[in-house]
């Protein structure tokens, strides 16, 4: 489904990502793991398309298609969906109302039929249930008061109305509570398929405690280190990510 060969990106002049490579297969769940600073966010946001990182070199090939060539919102309406990072407020605009254009606008991409009211609310419904989000809270201005919780929870529910092929989740360093690390980690399983796959970046091993990752990989100083399976964020837990670094500095 993903395929990056040799990313090379920059912010400002400053070169951040320094030649990652990574393929991601259908019903595959991959973690990101590594220090801060470590271009983990950078990553995420040159896959989403936003404009203020600068790609110098490399390819990034997404179900055949060149992800480079497309603007961000072709990119979403191809089924790239990045949560977390930004989390927006719209005054003034319900979650429900936003969440119709935005599935309407994907259909029309995908060459579908506008929802009516009707089928667009039994959709709803069923994904409210899916995620455990309450009416009450699609009711309200989008993100507007909403807690760290609430936010989370919203965003699954995105998640799970717009069924994204690869869905990147940037935990962000500011972490997570307990009641929303596991909102995220049930969403995440329960959307989980065949036909889709899931980037989690995230600091912290505990995130992967609920989601069980097929694969791990370490960014550090802008280059994947190292790669494994869940048991290398065990690892990590346990002895840091000094020894990564003295590994990779060794070799580089
Ligand atoms: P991580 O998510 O792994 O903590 P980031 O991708 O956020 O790392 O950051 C990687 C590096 O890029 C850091 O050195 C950070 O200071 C730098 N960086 C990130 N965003 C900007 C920016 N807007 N302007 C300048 N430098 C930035
Ligand atoms: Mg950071
Ligand atoms: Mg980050």
């Amino acid at each position: 489904m993903l395929k990056i060969k040799n990313l090379h990106a920059s912010i400002e002049g400053k070169e951040i990502l320094k030649g990652i490579n990574l393929e991601v297969k259908a019903g595959e769940v991959h973690a990101i793991m590594g220090p801060n600073g470590s271009g983990k966010s950078t990553l995420a946001s040159v896959l989403a398309g936003r404009e203020d990182y600068e790609v110098d070199k490399g390819e990034i090939d997404f179900d055949g298609k060149d992800l480079l060539d497309l603007a961000a919102e072709e990119r979403a309406r191809e089924g790239v969906f990045l949560a977390f990072q930004y989390p927006i407020e719209i005054p003034g605009v319900s979650t429900t109302n936003f969440m119709k254009t935005a599935l309407n606008q994907v259909r029309e991409y995908r060459g579908l039929e506008p929802l009516d009211a009707v089928s667009f609310l039994k959709i709803m419904k069923e994904k409210m249930q899916l995620v455990e989000i309450d009416q009450s809270l699609l009711s309200r201005s989008l993100n507007e008061g909403f807690s760290g919780g609430e936010k989370k929870r919203n965003e699954i529910f995105q998640m799970a109305m717009l069924e994204p092929k690869l869905s990147i989740l940037d935990e962000t360093d500011s972490g997570l509570d307990i009641d929303a690390l596991k909102i995220v980690a049930n969403g995440v399983n329960k959307l989980k398929s065949k036909d889709n796959a899931t980037i989690v970046v995230t600091h912290y091993q505990r995130l992967l405690d609920y989601i069980v990752p097929d694969f791990v990989h370490v960014l550090y100083n802008g280059r994947i280190v190292k790669s494994g399976n869940k048991d290398l964020a065990l690892e990590l837990e346990e002895k840091g990510y000094d020894w990564i670094k003295e590994e990779a500095n060794a070799t580089a």
